[in-house]
């Protein structure tokens, strides 16, 4: 279902509920005569109602209050009392039943921006101010107010009164929504779709997609409106890819609670770029991992990232290639050395970053195992005075030994190849001035790289070869 839907019918219910209490007396004189069906000859009273709810609703008698009391008495039953098979027509029903409200409640939103655009356009013209503005302002306004008396994002509005106006003209698309076979999503997908074709092709393109609309889900039918609208007229098609273009957005930002937050959406071909680039990251769990959807995605974003600032074709900042900075303290580090040399976990050591900012040591530790390291001489304000030169303390000869030894992770089982692998130090690894040797070095995933350093794995030689296997149970 989708989430558009979803929300709307919360809504719907939602308002029901808080009604059904102040309709008691109304409520009985109105029970009697009119079902669902009675709205279809109402069209009278529930324009008036759409027009203003106050009077209208509250006639007895009228369609409106006729719905309330329907819903007063479905809500009366306990669902608890329902077996399942009760549940399932229910749930048909309620499901057919909000979807044809959702059509009357577009044709309404639309009904009402059309008389205030009209009555505005008048205003104008008497006046002799511009029209088209008036009309727009006027329209505007009115979605803005039933957003407001409705609790409808404003989003809901607009989209409400758009249905609402692109199926005004199209008596078939029409029928086909307010008898509840077309979901909300889908009839906005579909007058979306017709309202660029004309004559015959129209005709061809809404029989085929009121068909497709009876078998497929929301994405699907997207799917296939662009497909018939691109098959028909190739010039919409792409005044359609150019709109979506202009939508494309993406933010990044920290959390308060010390995450990235990353999302975006992109159309067409860029759109196809990125999801082909993170699929190209996405890897089969390890062995003995299982991952949700969501962060294989999330892992696959992180190689991706990886690879681009190693492929060194991001732009450089003052000569500089982006990298992951860390600022620490040096004597820091060496408390925290004694204290692992000493027994014990480690000492409480801070890492500085620019965007995540603090975080624990442990966290960056095996970034250390590989990194460029520059002195910072800071003033007690850690203020910096002075910028010593970045070595590396992986040099390319030895991780040419580590290659060519490792071939690529060296935990059991796992496939990662050499791209996707650091360099784990197998003692501790932030004994900055200790050397680095094929003795004291391997390869390992991102993933088993932070189980070693994290939980317990361990090196195991097998001849001059290093395993890492899982901490014993
Ligand atoms: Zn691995």
């Amino acid at each position: 279902m989708p989430p558009g839907w979803a929300r709307s019918g919360s809504a719907l219910l939602g308002l029901a509920w808080e009604r059904s209490g102040g309709y008691t007396a109304e409520n009985d004189d109105a029970s009697g005569d009119g079902g669902p069906d009675s709205g279809a000859d109402g069209d009278a009273g529930a324009a008036e109602a759409g027009g203003d709810p106050d009077d209208g609703a509250s006639s007895p008698g009228s369609p409106a209050v006729a719905l309330e009391s329907v819903l007063d008495r479905l809500l009366a039953v306990e669902v608890a009392d329902l077996d399942e098979s009760a549940i399932d027509v229910e749930l048909e029903a309620v499901e057919r039943a909000m979807r044809r409200l959702d059509a009357r409640r577009c044709r309404l939103a639309s009904a009402k921006t059309a008389r205030r655009a009209d009555q505005a356009q008048r205003d104008a013209d008497a006046t002799g101010q511009d029209g088209r503005r008036a009309r727009q302002r006027a329209r505007r306004q009115a979605e803005q107010e039933m957003a407001d008396q409705h609790r409808w994002s404003a989003s809901d509005a607009k989209r409400a009164t758009n249905v609402g106006d692109q199926l005004g003209d199209d008596g078939q698309t029409q029928a086909a929504f307010d008898d509840g076979r077309l979901p909300p999503r889908h009839a906005q997908l579909l007058a979306d779709t017709l309202k660029h074709l004309h004559g015959d092709q129209r005709e061809q393109a809404r029989r085929r997609l009121l068909d497709a609309a009876a078998e497929q889900d929301a994405r699907e039918f997207g799917r296939t409106c662009r497909r018939v609208l691109a098959s028909l007229d190739s010039a919409a098609a792409m005044r359609g890819e150019q709109r979506r273009h202009q939508r494309r957005r993406a933010s990044v930002h920290t959390t308060e609670d010390g995450m990235l937050a990353v999302s975006g959406q992109w159309s067409g071909v860029d759109g196809e770029t990125v999801a082909t680039a993170i699929e190209a990251f996405r890897q089969p769990d390890p062995p003995g991992v299982h991952r949700t959807a969501e962060q294989r995605t999330a892992d696959a974003v992180v190689e991706l990232a990886r690879a681009a600032l190693r492929a060194g074709e991001a732009p450089t900042v003052h000569g500089v290639r982006p990298h992951i900075s860390v600022l620490l303290d040096h004597e820091a580090i060496l408390a925290d050395a004694a204290a692992v040399a000493d027994g014990q976990l480690g000492a409480p050591v801070v890492a500085d970053t620019p965007w995540m900012g603090p975080l624990p040591f442990a966290e960056i530790r095996r970034l250390l195992a590989d990194a460029g390291v520059a002195r910072l001489l800071v003033d007690p304000n850690r203020v910096p005075v002075e910028a010593g030169a970045e070595t590396r303390n992986v040099p390319a000869g030895l991780w040419r030994t580590l290659v060519a030894r490792d071939h690529g992770c060296i935990a059991d089982g796992c496939t990662a190849r050499v791209g996707w692998c650091d360099v784990m130090h197998l003692e501790h690894p932030y004994h900055l001035q200790g050397r680095l040797s094929p003795a004291n070095a391997a390869l390992g995933c991102r993933h088993h790289h932070r189980a070693y350093d994290l939980h317990g794995w361990q090196i195991h030689w097998d001849g001059e070869r290093p395993r890492l296997r899982p901490p014993p149970t």
